[in-house]
Formats: structure tokens, C-alpha cells, sequence
């Protein structure tokens, strides 16, 4: 859950900007202009993004945060760029790629941010730029919506991601499937340096560069890996340990990024680059939220082994730093352990266990087969699940509901309930436990699709509605509740695809 707003202070012309990445060799980077959006109009603010840059919300009326946030202003401070970058998409080495429509503006102090204590601001949807491709460097108004509203839906999850502060609409309008509003979403994050940005040099034949910006990454993130023997190394290692952290709560939580190309991979472990994601329904393994994605490389279950598989990407860039196959071996080896033990924590609070036996592996593992079996709602089976009492199986009757295989389901419950008597497990207090852990509310597809038409004809109450929703995930919000309810029929025609 977000931490309640500290006294937030300034205006927009109070945020004191600067820019440490511009400070890198020109050659990682392309200074240049946001480039203008006529007539722009705020569509969603989050005001527990804005506090985290001591942004007072006031300022969200001023006409020069609009402005700001279009990127038709500048902070006189700022130094905007458009960073280089390349990376794997789908598995396949990609070459370069680049900040084709993001624009930084710089770094804003934080407080109480990891690391160095700053966010950078960058602008999603700004403009061309040297890196756009075929691009045209815009971004739609339904994906910036659905950027905006996951990251901040991801925060109070407490999953690591990067924020957005704002999304600006605009009605130039640009050719997807079809031609849609395009739109601005202001983003925040310590870095936004990718996995993508070491592979850039690495393929370059670059070492100079990969160091530069290695140490620039280690000084401001990692300060503490300067005192290791090998502090790339121990980048690698710490990266590797944070992604297998990342995607056991992504695996938790039943989110599914949809596009975990290596150019989207967070250098801190932050969930980063929202396009085609997708929060788990209907529990199926093999789901592919992302409709392009035709093999289903991203799909739920192997987000796992592609984190593995992006750190092995990592780890060879960093090989001539690091200085030995070896070393990047070992450094690379902590992600299964780490995964397992971090996924493993997270399924035994979601199951209100609080101790851990050998035969656990063997309940979830049933759990899972009945859920995959029934197309269990995933959310609402965990949120439910809450609500069992030991002594009154009668009282399962909506947990129970949820399975076509009422059998499967019983079976289960039968082992799930001696499991929690052996340790002495009290429904109160379980329930009290489980319900911190297990959202009640997520941004389903069907949602974010509603709050989206609305804003696609002016209406933008919508996501202010269901930011405070999603903002709460844990908590009853009995008025709520139809933000919780299983999605309607039409929700399953919904293709959510790489165009955004
Ligand atoms: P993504 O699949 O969104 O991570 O994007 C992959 C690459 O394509 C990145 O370099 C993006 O900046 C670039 N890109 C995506 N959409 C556009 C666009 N509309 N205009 C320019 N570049 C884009
Ligand atoms: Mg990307």
C-alpha cells in the first residue's frame, strides 16, 4: 500500500531538475526537444507519485503542468535526451533500438527513494527521435492509460516498478490498427537504464563504454558493490537476484508482462516498459497476454526462465568487464534459488501458512492443477481463499463455486485444512494475514478497457475512480466491489497486442 502523502511543497518551477545522465560521453544519448502536442488536456494525475517528488498536487490546475508534462514547456534546468540502447526482442538479437518516443528531462530529488535518492521524469510519447525506427515517436491514449493506471496499480502491490506521474491527451490523432488519440504518459524511476543499454556496447565492441556506464550505474544505484573484489560481478549477481525477485511477486500476484524483451529489463529490477500486460483471469499456465506474441514466449509460465535467460543476456554483456566465463557463471547462479525461495515465501503467505513442511511442494503444486483444471479466477480464488474456516467446510460454498471440479476442489481443501490444523492455524488471524497479501483488486484488462472508452470521449472520471480503487488493493472497499467481480463475457474478446 502507498505510505500516506508527506506535506507535498512545490510547483512545477519548484522541482529542482538535473540531469547525471547527460553528464555520459554524447555517445549515449541524443539531446533534443519533446516535441509539441497542439491543445493538451490532463487526463489522469496520481497524487502519490507527485508526493514522491514533493509535487504539490495544487499544481495538477496549472496550466504549466499541463504544459510541462506535454512536453510543449521545458524546465530551464532540464536537459533533455533520448538514450541508446539495443537488445533481444523475442529471443533474437535486435541491434540497436533506443529511446524512440520516450524523451528524459532529468532527475528530481526523491526522498526516501532507494539509491540516490532523485526519480528521473521521462515523457512517454514525446516525439521522434534519432532512435525512432519506423516509429512515429508517439505513444496512444490507451496505452498511456494503461501504463499509468498498472504502474501506480503495481506500487501498491508493493511489486517493484517504475511510477507515472501524469498522462496528457491530445486530439492529433496517429495511425495504429486504426487512428487514435495520441497522448503523453510522464513516467518516474531512479533509472531507466535497461539490460539493453550494457548489450548496446557489448555488441559495439565497446568495453570503454559498457565501464562508463557500468560505473555510472554502480556509483549511483549500487554504491555499496564498490567495496567487492569485483564490483561488475557483483552487479551481475545483484541484478540476477533482484529480476528473480521481480517475477516470483509478477508469478504471485498473476501478472504477466506480455513483452520481456531485454530492452524492457529494468538495470534495478523494477518492473518497467507496461505495454501488452496482462493480470491473470481464468488460471491458465500457458496464458499469452500479449496477442502478438504468436509462440507464447511470454507466456505465465515461462516468465520464470525468460528472466533467466535476460540475466544470461545481462552476463554476457558484462563479460569483459566481469573478466571471466566463470565468474559470470556463478554470478548468474543464485537466480533459481533465489526465485524459488522468494516465490516459495510469497505462496505460503498466500496460503496463510506460516510455517514450511517438505509436503508443501506437493499442496501447491495440487492447488495449481485444480485452479489450471477449473480456470479458477485467480484473484478471486486467493482473496476467497481468506475466508475459509477451518471447522465449517459449509462455508466454503463461494470458494467452492469458483471450481467446475468440485471434486478437485474438495480434495484440496481436505489436505489444505489438515495442514493449517497441524499448525495450530486460527481463521481470524489467517484471514487477517492472507487478506494483506492477496489483492481484492487488480487492474484487469476489462477495467482498464472501460476507464480507456470513456477517456477516448472526454470522460476521464473514470480513472480517477479506479486509480483510488487500485491504489487500496488490499483493503475491503465494500463499495467497491464490482472492481472486484469476475470479468464479464465480452472481456475475453479483448486483444491487447504490441501496438500502442
Ligand atoms: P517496446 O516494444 O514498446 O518496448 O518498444 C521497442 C522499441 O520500439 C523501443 O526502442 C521503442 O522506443 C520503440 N518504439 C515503440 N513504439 C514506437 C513509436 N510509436 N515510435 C517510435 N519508436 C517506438
Ligand atoms: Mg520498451
Amino acid at each position: 500500500m502507498n505510505a500516506p502523502l508527506p506535506s507535498a511543497i512545490l510547483g512545477v518551477d519548484g522541482l529542482n531538475i538535473s540531469n547525471s545522465f547527460a553528464e555520459l560521453p554524447p555517445s549515449f544519448y541524443t539531446r533534443l526537444m519533446p516535441t509539441p502536442l497542439p491543445a493538451p488536456y490532463l487526463v489522469g494525475v496520481s497524487p502519490s507519485a507527485a508526493a514522491l517528488i514533493q509535487l504539490d498536487p495544487a499544481a495538477f490546475a496549472d496550466e504549466r503542468f499541463l504544459q510541462v508534462f506535454t512536453g510543449n514547456q521545458t524546465l530551464p534546468a532540464s536537459k533533455p535526451l533520448a538514450a541508446v540502447y539495443s537488445g533481444h526482442q523475442f529471443g533474437v538479437w535486435a541491434g540497436q533500438l533506443g529511446d524512440g518516443r520516450a524523451i528524459l528531462l532529468g532527475e528530481v530529488p526523491a526522498p526516501g527513494t532507494p539509491g540516490p535518492n532523485t526519480l528521473e521524469l521521462q515523457l512517454k510519447g514525446a516525439g521522434l527521435t534519432p532512435y525512432s525506427r519506423m516509429g512515429d515517436g508517439r505513444a496512444v491514449l490507451r496505452s498511456s492509460i494503461r501504463e499509468f493506471l498498472c504502474s501506480e496499480a503495481m506500487a501498491a502491490l508493493g511489486i517493484p516498478t517504475s511510477r507515472a506521474l501524469c498522462v496528457t491527451g491530445s486530439d492529433k490523432y496517429v495511425m495504429r490498427e486504426a487512428p487514435e488519440p495520441t497522448a503523453v504518459a510522464t513516467r518516474m524511476a531512479p533509472s531507466f537504464v535497461r539490460f539493453g543499454s550494457f548489450e548496446h556496447w557489448f555488441y559495439a565492441e565497446q568495453d570503454d563504454n559498457l565501464k562508463t556506464l557500468a560505473d555510472y550505474v554502480i556509483d549511483r544505484h549500487y554504491p555499496a558493490l564498490r567495496e567487492q573484489p569485483n564490483p561488475y560481478r557483483s552487479l551481475l549477481a545483484e541484478v540476477t537476484r533482484r529480476t528473480a525477485h521481480l517475477i516470483a511477486q509478477w508469478q504471485a500476484v498473476g501478472f504477466m508482462h506480455g513483452v520481456m524483451n531485454t530492452d524492457n529489463m529494468s538495470i534495478l529490477g523494477l518492473t518497467l516498459d507496461y505495454g501488452p500486460f496482462g493480470f491473470m483471469d481464468a488460471f491458465d499456465a500457458q496464458h499469452v497476454c500479449n496477442h502478438t506474441d504468436q509462440n507464447g514466449r511470454y507466456s505465465y509460465s515461462m516468465q520464470p526462465q525468460v528472466g533467466h535467460w535476460n540475466c544470461y543476456a545481462l552476463g554476457q554483456a558484462l563479460l569483459p568487464l566481469i573478466g571471466d566465463v566463470d565468474e559470470v557463471q556463478q554470478a548468474l547462479e543464485c537466480y533459481k534459488p533465489e526465485f524459488a525461495a522468494k516465490l516459495d515465501q510469497l505462496l505460503h503467505a498466500k496460503l496463510g501458512l506460516q510455517s514450511t513442511r517438505t509436503e508443501d511442494a506437493a499442496l501447491i503444486e495440487q492447488l495449481f492443477a485444480a485452479l489450471q483444471g477449473s480456470r479458477v479466477d485467480f484473484t478471486l480464488f486467493f482473496r476467497r481463499l481468506g475466508d475459509l474456516h477451518i471447522d465449517n467446510p459449509a462455508a466454503d460454498q463461494p470458494l467452492r463455486d469458483l471450481f467446475i471440479d468440485r471434486a478437485a476442489f474438495d480434495a484440496w481443501a481436505q489436505q489444505y485444512r489438515a495442514r493449517l490444523t497441524q499448525e495450530a492455524s486460527i481463521d481470524t488471524v489467517r484471514r487477517h494475514a492472507m487478506h494483506r497479501v492477496n489483492p481484492k483488486y487488480v487492474l484487469r484488462n476489462h477495467l482498464a478497457q472501460i476507464a480507456i472508452e470513456k477517456a477516448q470521449n472526454k470522460d476521464f472520471s473514470e480513472i480517477e475512480r479506479l486509480l483510488k480503487v487500485l491504489e487500496n488493493p488490499f483493503g475491503e472497499q465494500a463499495e467497491n466491489d464490482r472492481y472486484a467481480a469476475l470479468p464479464p463475457d465480452w472481456a475475453s474478446e479483448l486483444e491487447v497486442s504490441c501496438s500502442s
